[in-house]
């Protein structure tokens, strides 16, 4: 994680920033040591137990596994949940480069505890951004320190994906309004983590226009506070009932009804109509929050098939005349799962990590032109973290299982748990579906590519400056690298105009589309930490033995990923005809 921040995404340039001197005097380091001891001493060891007792509903009332309420108070005692947020609402001011590595420990040791805490993140920033100033004063410093979660309502049986599609009603009444609805998969809707929690609820006045212009944003909290700011009546809301799911089974996830009783109490978030576009403050924050599972899952499972594959003895070596049977990890196909696993993870880590560094710039840039340059960054990359990482989460996963052979379909292990959880990150937060249409429809077409190509010259640059490093591995992953980034560019610009021309046909090539653009983009953080290793190699700093890893897992990362990634260009481009080809009836 270190290398990741400092070598790949390079603290240089999060230094300048506000917050940014945590980056000096070696400060990262006992920070993110220290978030690793409580994730792996507190919130590690209730995984398994979480995931088999499960969060339950009894008597009106959200329970969650045993051992998770007293960890989310050491949690929120411990000053966690306020590592990004200003210093006025008590938050550490310390930048998202470092959040987003100390958010990954939390989902990587226990993701069913760690979504509580990645949504009250976002409900945070859509306060900061849009809150009134009575609402930040009342409701951020609770939401920064913890002493209230948030969570966040959009969807609806008939709304989905379609967030456009709701129907949750608010009705204006006395300086507030009045909400009836119900909203289903609601994370965290109701727990016994804190004395309240605040809802960000999507809802529509009677008046408002039809389909997403029409939709306000609501704080919608479950106990409305006193003017002191403590939690006062009771608000018309209720968990009604829990899912029961695949994975992330210590999460709740609740079917809320608001208003059984007259009207939930709600208070308006700026102005009418523009709730949606509020939310996407709360949506993109949660949308890198989701990649970072996807990157902390598959680290969960790669660890795991490790220990395994260093234990579990079985068969002798390939070409050893020795008759013994080994450890698995003696085997080279074993060897290969392990390996991909590594390289994969590694990268869309580093890619993560630079998208939180681009938002670090966006806003706490010192220049107008240096954040505007990184914003266009940050919405570029959000799409291709949120999608591309959570589908390496769940490939790695998936291999992961393979490690263990039988054992791996087999609970007690636990490798079993991280491929059922990791499945939930590629369908929430927008499906990764929706997340390719949000790359060409909006990423792509709104600047014609022009922050897809300023990305594309930053990688055809780490190419060209491992060219210029000795040895055989730098020559084959920069040469790998540059066929990738030429194949993007060509797609980059095919994609654009078929947007534009012919908007079914883009529409099903847009999944193979950003697999390229999340297989190039993680070569690009596999050059400069390929790079960075070689140079820390010649300078004899640091332990070789981690440089030389590196590098052979960047070159693995070109040799098995990289390497089939032009061939993605035709899928993207070409694939339409045969997508489309059936009518319903045929399929
Ligand atoms: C465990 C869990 C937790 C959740 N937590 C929350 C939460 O806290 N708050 C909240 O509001 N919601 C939450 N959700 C809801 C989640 O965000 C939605 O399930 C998700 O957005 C997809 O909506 P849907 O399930 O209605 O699927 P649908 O929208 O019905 O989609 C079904 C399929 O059709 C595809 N599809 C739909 N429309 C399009 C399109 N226009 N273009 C291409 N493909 C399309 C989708 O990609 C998907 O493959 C949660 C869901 C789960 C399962």
């Amino acid at each position: 994680m270190l290398f990741a921040i400092e070598q790949i995404v390079g603290t240089a340039a999060l230094r300048g920033l506000k917050g940014g001197e945590a980056l000096e005097n070696d400060t990262l380091q006992p920070i993110l040591e220290e978030a690793g001891k409580f994730a792996a001493e507190v919130l590690a060891p209730l995984n398994q137990s979480g995931d088999r007792e499960r969060a339950v509903l009894e008597n009106g009332v959200v329970r969650t596994p045993t051992g998770f309420r007293d960890a989310y108070r050491q949690f929120a005692a411990s000053g966690w949940n306020g590592v990004p947020f200003e210093e006025r609402w008590g938050g550490q001011g310390l930048p998202w480069a470092v959040a987003g590595a100390v958010q990954e420990l939390w989902q990587s040791a226990n993701m069913g505890f760690g979504l509580c805490t990645l949504l009250t993140q976002g409900a945070v920033e859509l306060l900061t951004a849009h809150g009134s100033q009575a609402q930040q004063q009342l409701y951020l410093p609770r939401l920064v320190s913890g002493e209230w979660t948030g969570s966040m309502n959009l969807t609806e049986p008939q709304a989905g994906s379609d967030v456009g599609a709701l129907r949750t009603r608010a009705v204006r009444r006395d300086g507030h309004y009045q909400i009836t609805g119900q909203k289903i998969f609601i994370t965290y809707g109701d727990h016994d983590f804190t004395d309240n929690i605040v809802h960000m609820v999507l809802a529509r006045t009677p008046d408002a226009p039809a389909g997403s212009r029409g939709i306000s944003l609501f704080i919608v909290p479950k106990f409305l506070p006193t003017p002191d700011g403590r939690p006062g009546p009771r608000n018309d809301l209720r968990a009604v009932s829990l899912e029961h799911k695949l994975g992330i089974h210590a999460s709740p996830t609740a079917v809320m009804s608001f208003g059984d009783d007259g009207g939930a109490t709600g208070f308006l978030v700026g102005e009418e109509n523009r709730g949606l576009e509020y939310m996407f403050t709360m949506m993109n924050n949660a949308r890198l929050g989701v990649g970072t599972q996807g990157v902390a899952i598959a680290e969960r499972a790669l660890q795991q098939a490790l220990v395994y594959a260093r234990n579990r003895v079985q068969s002798r070596e390939l070409g050893s005349s020795d008759p013994a049977p080994v450890a698995i990890i003696r085997h080279p196909d074993v060897r290969r799962m392990l390996m991909t696993m590594r390289a994969l993870t590694e990268a869309a880590r580093a890619l993560s990590y630079s998208a939180y560094a681009a938002l670090d710039q966006s806003q706490r840039g010192t220049d107008a032109e240096m954040r505007a340059r990184a914003q266009a960054r940050v919405d570029l990359l959000t799409p291709i973290v949120k999608a591309w990482s959570t589908d390496i989460g769940c490939e790695v996963a998936s291999l992961g299982v393979q490690v263990h052979g039988g054992m791996g379909f087999i609970e007690e292990t636990g490798a079993a748990q991280h491929y059922r959880d990791a499945r939930i990150a590629p369908i929430y937060e927008g499906t990764n579906g929706i997340q390719a249409n949000d790359l060409v429809f909006r990423k792509l077409a709104r600047d014609g590519g022009a922050a897809a190509r300023d990305f594309l010259a930053e990688t055809t640059g780490a190419a060209e400056a491992l060219a210029d490093r000795p040895g055989d591995d730098a020559r084959r992953i920069s040469a790998l690298l540059h066929a990738g980034a030429r194949a993007l560019g060509t797609a980059t610009d095919r994609m654009v105009a078929l947007a534009a021309s012919d908007a079914r046909s883009a529409a099903a090539g847009a999944a193979p589309f950003l697999r390229l653009f999340g297989a190039v983009a993680g070569g690009a953080m596999h050059a400069r930490g390929a790079a960075a290793a070689l140079d820390s190699l010649a300078g004899g700093a640091g332990d070789p033995r981690f440089f030389r890893a590196r590098l052979a897992s960047a070159r693995c990362y070109a040799d098995h990923v990289l390497s089939a990634a032009p061939a993605l260009v035709h899928a993207a481009l070409d694939g339409a005809t045969s997508v489309l080809a059936l009518d319903d009836a045929s399929f």
